[in-house]
């Protein structure tokens, strides 16, 4: 078997169509477009790329941006009031801390301080609670593009054996919980995993995002399964790799994301998703319920 190759940039290009358009009928309606507010602290040098590509994909679809760069050693009681006060501003429908962050920071004090309304990375523990209780959230853009690139190619996932690779809050833990509200039956599997093979062997869907190269070999797959390789690792010789033997597994699976160009281009996309659908809320008329301002329902379409 050789697999068919998912092309994560055709479909993330499709996603921003969308998103055009989305934006068009928006400022068609009220005079002004989403706005994306971006917070980077400090200057690693990987984060500056992905925070110059979100700004950049912003402007491809008509999204505002507004970005905000701090020393590594600012206060962070300085980025939290700098939170507390984009909060509070009309024209910004989302925010989002670049992570990670230096260590002085408190990761969960500075997320708690983004409004659950403005959460378009989904990572608040409102956010997080609502994917735990099948309720409303805004999904978390790395599994939700994997969500997406699944649909996109009319993979099946109800009633399916899905393990997960990586247990992270912001890509394995997710990305279990939102197929389990797909249906599907879920395994997550981490580094303390003993005999991660034996696990991986049962999956219909495998989505590894573990960051270490190699670490998924064709024996470990089940012919015929579905290969999403979330990993991105740089080579000592430059190439950027996921985290599955490409080549290998290609051999044997049914489908398989290749590293670059599979769901990294998606994660971009589904952050575009999230700031329009939270745009999009907030031009709802108004409502007189506390209940009715809770944070949308997202659902993959
Ligand atoms: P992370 O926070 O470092 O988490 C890695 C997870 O993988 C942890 O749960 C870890 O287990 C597990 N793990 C590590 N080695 C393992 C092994 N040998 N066997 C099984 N599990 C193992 O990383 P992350 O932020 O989730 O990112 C994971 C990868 O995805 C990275 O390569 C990252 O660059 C990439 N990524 C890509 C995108 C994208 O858009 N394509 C977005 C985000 C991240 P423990 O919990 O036991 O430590």
């Amino acid at each position: 078997m050789t697999a068919t190759i998912i092309n994560g940039v055709g479909v993330a290009a499709k996603v921003r169509e969308e998103c055009r358009e989305r934006v068009k009928r928006i400022v068609a309606q009220s005079g002004t477009p989403p706005g994306l507010a971006v917070i980077l602290v400090g200057s690693d040098a990987a984060s500056q790329v992905y925070v110059r590509n979100k700004i950049r994909a912003c402007a491809e679809v008509g999204i505002r941006s507004f970005r905000y760069d701090y020393l590594p050693d600012v206060d962070p009681g300085v980025v939290i009031d700098k939170i507390e006060e984009l909060n509070q501003v009309p024209a910004v429908h989302g925010i989002l801390v670049q992570l990670p962050l230096p260590p002085s920071f408190d990761i969960a004090r500075i997320l708690r301080a983004i409004s659950v309304d403005k959460d378009v990375d989904g990572f608040h523990l409102y956010n997080v609670g609502g994917l735990v209780a099948g309720g409303t959230v805004f999904p978390p853009c790395t599994p939700y593009g994997v969500v997406k690139l699944l649909e996109h190619e009319r993979i099946p996932i109800e009633g399916k054996n899905v393990v997960v690779v990586g247990a992270s809050n912001i890509v394995g833990k997710p990305m279990a919980l939102m197929l389990m509200q797909h249906e599907a039956t879920v395994c997550i599997c981490h580094a303390k995993t003993k005999d991660l093979a034996q696990f991986t062997i049962l999956a219909d869907i495998l989505i590894v995002a573990a960051g270490r190269p190699n670490l998924i070999l064709p024996q470990m797959v089940r012919t015929g399964a579905v290969v999403i390789d979330v990993g991105i690792n740089r080579l000592k010789d430059g190439r950027l790799v996921g985290d599955v033997d490409f080549d290998g597994v290609a051999e044997k699976a049914s489908y398989i994301t290749p590293v670059p160009g599979g769901v990294g281009p998606m994660t971009v996309s589904m952050l575009l998703v999230n700031t329009i659908a939270s745009c999009e809320r907030w031009l709802q008329p108004p409502v007189q319920s506390a209940a009715a301002r809770m944070p949308l329902l997202v659902t993959p379409n």
